[in-house]
């Protein structure tokens, strides 16, 4: 039994580790002709040194993290090629609605055992990044996180997928710990920068606009399947975090088991509207600029409420652009000659002052 699963949309979170400082007298520097030309391999028009910061990402490595999952070194590689030309966006903002920076050089950076993937992205210097940079130089945002999608989730334990084994990551059998290592890396989406305390880490299933049947059904296994019972009818599609997650949901928002299948329905909707609104607006505003797939594949893992914080920013947009009209206003009368109003009004005198007819 080799099934293939459905491809997993992860982020996993990194640090920032520097930026490069450029000074006029820094110019004659070496390897500042080589970051100019590797930036200006992605530029429209070629940019001159003081228009661009440059910052330095750890993105993701080989070690154990404490969510127990690592890279093996090949995922590593590709990643290192992946990530050129990718988007870095900011996370958790309200106004920003476009990517700031790009990934335009990476290369896989060594310490004892700890090999990571350590891009360097650049990032315009125009008004609308100016507080963008001034946070991550004033040391505010240091966290980084990546979005990428993979395909199997493989057990350290037993070699399976780890969706279809019984074994729990972070527990330990005998001497090893479970982990789990992500292979066959599909996609590298974005990479983020994200303030302090970021979401962390975790699963995000690629296709959460579910349709309603199968959303049904997933909530029901979700509600349904103790945690630490995998019949492996039911592991196929849950994992024990998964219903760990929405059991804790439950309980924090009060809702009944009975109404969780309803729930999940209406937040489905609610999510598919407003990510077409999103996108709507985003074609609208931007055209070809609006990089739609990226956005896309970007919303789909956030939260409605991140989901919306993006499409106020695009809406505060549109309504400067196209400012709202008042519901009602005053029609315009037609215009008429007063000329015709003060016959119309003889008119009806002598109506009425005429004698009736005999
Ligand atoms: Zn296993």
């Amino acid at each position: 039994m080799n099934m293939e699963l459905e491809p997993f949309v992860f982020r996993h979170e990194g640090v920032l580790v520097g930026m490069r400082a450029w000074t006029e007298a820094a110019e004659a520097e070496a390897g500042e002709e080589a970051l100019r030309e590797a930036v200006n391999r992605f530029a429209l028009r070629p940019l001159r040194r003081e228009e661009f910061a440059v910052f330095t990402l750890d993105l993701c490595h080989n070690q154990v993290d404490k969510h127990f999952s690592r890279f093996p070194e090949e995922e590593l590689e590709k990643i290192n090629e992946m990530v050129l030309g990718r988007p870095l966006m900011e996370r958790h903002d309200l106004r920003g609605s476009l990517p700031r920076g790009t990934f335009f050089r990476s290369q896989l950076h060594r310490e004892g055992n700890r090999v990571s993937v350590r891009p360097e992205v650049y990032v315009l210097r125009t008004a609308d990044n100016a507080d963008f940079i001034l946070n991550i130089e004033g040391g505010v945002y240091r966290e980084t996180s990546i979005g990428f999608s993979f395909r199997l989730p493989e057990c350290s334990i037993c070699g399976k997928d780890i969706r279809s084994c019984d074994h729990v990551p972070g527990h330990a059998y005998d001497d090893q710990t479970c982990h789990f290592i992500m292979r066959d890396v599909l996609e590298v989406i974005e990479g983020s920068i994200v303030s302090s305390g970021s979401q962390g880490t975790r699963f995000v299933a690629r296709d959460r606009a579910l349709p309603p049947e199968q959303a049904l059904d997933v909530a029901r296994k979700a509600v349904q399947t103790p945690v630490n019972v995998n019949s492996p009818a039911e592991s196929e599609n849950v994992v024990p975090e998964w219903v760990e997650e929405a059991r804790a949901a439950m309980k924090t928002h009060l809702v009944k088991p009975k109404d969780a299948a309803q729930l999940i329905q209406d937040g489905v909707e609610a999510r598919r509207r407003a990510i077409e609104r999103f996108c709507g607006l985003g074609r609208v505003m931007d055209g070809a600029n609006f990089d739609e797939s990226v956005w896309r594949v970007t919303l789909d893992h956030l939260s409605l409420r991140e989901i919306h914080h993006h499409l106020e920013a695009y809406e505060v947009r549109f309504d400067e652009k196209y400012p709202p009209q008042p519901v009602s206003q005053p029609e315009p009368l037609p215009e008429e000659d007063p000329q015709t109003w003060s016959e119309r009004g003889m008119a009806l005198l002598k109506e009425t002052s005429q004698p009736a007819p005999h």
